[in-house]
């Protein structure tokens, strides 16, 4: 039965989690195994955890076979309640966040770069849920009271930023901050942001603080005021045919927060010559691009893919400095499949946040 340890850490811990069964299923309250703590493990007392929407498409398989039980959530800040005998980054109370990745090989040139969003290692990145650990258990995420990580992945979340609001930066956040900080938005530059939901609202405040100008591209002027109240300098509406005609070669750069079908072509012809467009809505098929609008200006389509722990830390301390957060609506536990709803319809305001304290 036993080893003859009485040693709690080396035990595994059932913690209380909402989880769907199969795909599809709606979220309901059960309990999942955390691994028992490691040399290099933290416990992590898991107080707010963001509602991302590809936590819906996974719930629902979009994207390929899911491994159910499935606890979602990939933006969690919580607060360190216990270390492993080797940890030496944390201690108990430290205000932590963990994003899209629990692990990854650490070996290939991209780990070794602080680029681990990118491994190229054999087994790969481990996602933070719908995932396999390199125990070979499936990996449960966010919408839960603790979680084990090794201490090298999680972040640092600033005293200054509330942990609720902090929760979305871990994959919200870094998915807007990542490409324009590598692509270098900052003073002297135009920069637009296609789209004003969890991803794009994030986009703005970072691009208006770096100091570049910025504008939103949104299909209609309905969340104009909003976004100008974000940092946004200009809002445009994509349905009018003279926003393309008006704002051709104005950008250095432009991010793509939505997934719906666009006309990229139209969209690389608004760049300025050796501009980007970078996609990080993830379309389900893939897009058609005429090449016309790439050669006539030296523009390029590029795609990004959240951020690497170091830059990843770097986001959150720029926002404690800057005072960037994410705006939220905070639900219960018991709520979160009406938020999927909400969020599958575009009414959320501008990401939903889970109390985990209601789990
Ligand atoms: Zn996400
Ligand atoms: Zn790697």
């Amino acid at each position: 039965m036993t080893n003859g340890t009485t040693d709690t850490t080396s035990t595994t811990r059932t913690v209380a989690a909402y989880a769907a069964q199969h795909p599809d299923a709606p979220l309901a309250k059960t309990t999942v195994t955390r691994r028992a703590v490691g040399e290099h493990d933290i416990v992590i007392d898991i107080k707010f955890s963001g509602i991302c929407h590809s936590d819906i498409h996974q719930v629902g398989e979009d994207w390929g076979t899911g491994i159910f039980p499935m606890v979602p959530g990939h933006e969690i800040a919580g607060v360190v309640s216990e270390v492993g005998p080797g940890v030496t980054r944390w201690k108990a109370g430290d205000r932590v966040g963990v994003g899209c990745f629990v692990d990854s090989c650490r070996e290939c040139d991209n780990c070794r770069a602080g680029l681990q969003q990118y491994c190229t290692g054999e087994d790969g990145l481990v996602f933070t849920y719908n995932g396999t650990g390199r125990d070979g258990l499936p990996t449960y995420g966010g919408y839960s009271s603790e979680l084990v990580i090794d201490e090298a992945y999680a972040l640092s979340i600033p005293d200054s930023l509330p942990l609720d609001a902090a929760a979305p930066l871990l994959c919200a956040g870094i998915t807007l901050y990542s490409p324009l900080a590598h692509w270098g938005a900052g003073p002297g530059k135009k920069v637009a942001i296609v789209g004003l939901g969890g991803l794009g609202h994030m986009g703005v405040k970072f691009a208006h603080a770096m100091g570049a100008e910025v504008t939103v591209l949104s299909q209609s002027l309905r969340k104009r005021e909003d976004g100008l109240k974000l940092g946004a300098d200009h809002y445009r509406a994509t349905s009018d045919p003279a926003t393309f005609s008006e704002l051709a070669g104005s950008f250095d750069l432009i991010v793509n927060t939505v997934s719906a079908d666009l006309d990229l072509s139209a969209y690389l012809g608004l760049l300025r010559t050796d501009g980007t467009l970078v996609q990080v809505g993830m379309p389900e098929k893939p897009v058609t691009v005429h090449p016309y609008p790439m050669a006539l200006g030296r523009r390029s389509l590029s795609g990004s893919m959240i951020g690497g722990l170091p830059e990843t830390q770097e986001m959150l301390d720029f926002c404690g400095e800057h005072g960037i957060t994410s705006e939220i609506e905070l639900i219960r536990a018991d709520e979160i499949n009406e938020a999927y709803r909400r969020v599958l319809a575009g009414d959320v305001r501008f990401r939903f946040v889970i109390d985990a304290s209601t789990i």
